[in-house]
């Protein structure tokens, strides 16, 4: 007999728009530093062979400061989650949730669905339908300590062919090794405390973030974007909370992610 798992109480299992009451909020907080060298540019962090050669900066005051956009990095979460759900689905009920929209397949198959019948990816993360449980900010870098550029020739690919145009070299920005990025990501009315298929994609996600494994911006396939963070504390807020809101402790993330 096929193996199935059960889910526990978790309102974003049954009502993914679970917006109206406040459950909980976690809020961490951290760095995010790149580990190899980083491309980011205006193209999309997802664009593998963009052929965006500046950074994307943000001006701040008089200085113009690379940054990731964070509807970028949710993408990339996203994505990762995506592929976790994938490899699990099949053991899960009901029936209606093993269709993960998936980004390199089906992305967006639930923007017909009822709500109630749409993929655990978009419970998560949203659709056209429902709000999002997640929320990424902008990371922007610390120019304190800030690493270095290096401009490198690129060859602009072909989208269609994915082979090198021909005659088409340009300089493409990368930020050098060790750069420091502000890190600021808010989970909403998803009970991480619960033990279910969707806190374990979240905390899966988490761990990969705090190990090493996540990479963002263009040339990905050559070991570019190769971020991990740091320093991350979670602050857990629940509704009692919000009378004594000098109460609330902020935890090391690893720690709270190991209990
Ligand atoms: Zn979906």
């Amino acid at each position: 007999m096929e193996k199935t798992e059960d889910y526990n109480d978790n309102h974003i299992l049954k009502k993914p728009d679970n917006f109206a009451q406040f459950d909980c909020r976690y809020v961490i907080k951290g760095n995010i530093i790149n580990i190899s060298q980083l491309h980011v540019g205006a193209g999309g962090i997802e664009a593998e062979f963009s052929i965006d050669n500046p950074l994307i900066r943000l001006k701040i005051g008089n200085t113009d400061v690379p940054y990731i956009p964070g509807s970028s990095l949710k993408g990339i979460f996203r994505t990762e989650i995506e592929k976790y759900l994938k490899i699990q689905e099949k053991t899960y009920k009901p029936e209606h949730f093993q269709n993960v929209c998936y980004v390199y397949e089906n992305r967006n198959s639930c923007n017909t669905k009822e709500i109630e019948n749409i993929c655990l990816a978009c419970r998560i993360f949203g659709n056209s339908q429902v709000g999002s449980h997640i929320i990424v900010s902008d990371a922007i870098l610390d120019m304190d300590k800030f690493p270095g550029i290096k401009n490198k020739p690129g060859v602009a690919i072909n989208r269609i062919t994915g082979a090198a145009q021909r005659g088409a070299v340009f300089p493409v920005e990368s930020l050098q090794p060790g750069g420091i990025f502000s890190f600021e990501l808010q989970i909403i009315n998803i009970d991480l405390k619960e033990d279910n298929i969707i806190t374990r994609a979240i905390k899966f996600l988490l761990k990969k973030l705090l190990e090493g494994w996540i990479y963002v911006g263009g040339k990905r396939s050559t070991g570019l974007g190769n971020i991990k963070i740091a320093d991350a504390k979670i602050i857990e807020i629940r509704p009692e909370d919000l009378h004594e809101f000098y109460n609330i402790q902020a935890i090391d993330l690893l720690k709270f992610l190991g209990d």
